[in-house]
């Protein structure tokens, strides 16, 4: 299978970063890997594969480094969500809360479509705040929610316990 593929070889752990206690996970080797980031790309893609995905939605901004090769492989749409202020277009918006303070992420408003069924896909889901509040938001918009893929998932940080609370949507992970 794709997935015997040694994903966390290409994943630096950068201690310290973006603060000290923090060991930020850095998918930058992956990326730059051409077979290794195409066995990542693949991974995921074939996973959700024949499940009528028409949109793909990533968030800002490794989610769209990962979200738009997925979409390709998958004959779908690309949608991306991102901070305040930086789509051009009349927006849906949701927040959520973080460790300190809240954050918030925008789609465009005509993004989606009531019939659409919609994967959420980011470089790496900690707490799963991010990619449930996006979850959230599709779900107020009416669409479908498939599921959520992911290359890392920091389980310790229980994800899928965030993810619980909006639905059973699968989380997919590759490492
Ligand atoms: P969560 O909302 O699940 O707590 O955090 C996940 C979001 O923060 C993702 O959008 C992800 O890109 C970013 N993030 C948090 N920690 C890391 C990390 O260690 N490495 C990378 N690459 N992204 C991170």
């Amino acid at each position: 299978a794709a997935t015997d593929f040694d994903f966390e070889s290409y994943i630096a752990d950068i201690p310290d970063y973006p603060e000290p206690g923090v060991v930020f996970k850095d998918i930058t080797p992956l990326f730059a890997d051409a077979n290794a980031m195409r066995q990542a790309i693949t991974a995921l893609a074939d996973h959700f594969r024949g499940r009528g995905v028409t949109k793909v939605i990533g968030p800002e901004a490794r989610g769209f480094m990962v979200g738009v090769p997925v979409a390709l492989e998958l004959g779908a749409g690309f949608i991306p969500a991102r901070k305040p202020g930086k789509l051009p277009r009349e927006t849906v918006s949701i927040s959520y809360e973080l460790e300190y303070g809240t954050d918030t992420l925008e789609i465009h408003a005509d993004a989606l479509e009531p019939g659409d069924r919609v994967l959420i896909i980011d470089d790496l889901v900690a707490t799963g705040g991010t990619v449930a509040a996006t979850g959230k938001l599709v779900q107020n918009m009416g669409a479908e929610l498939i599921g959520y893929g992911c290359i890392l998932e920091l389980a310790f940080l229980n994800p899928r316990d965030a993810l619980a609370a909006s639905g059973d949507q699968e989380l997919f992970s590759l490492v």
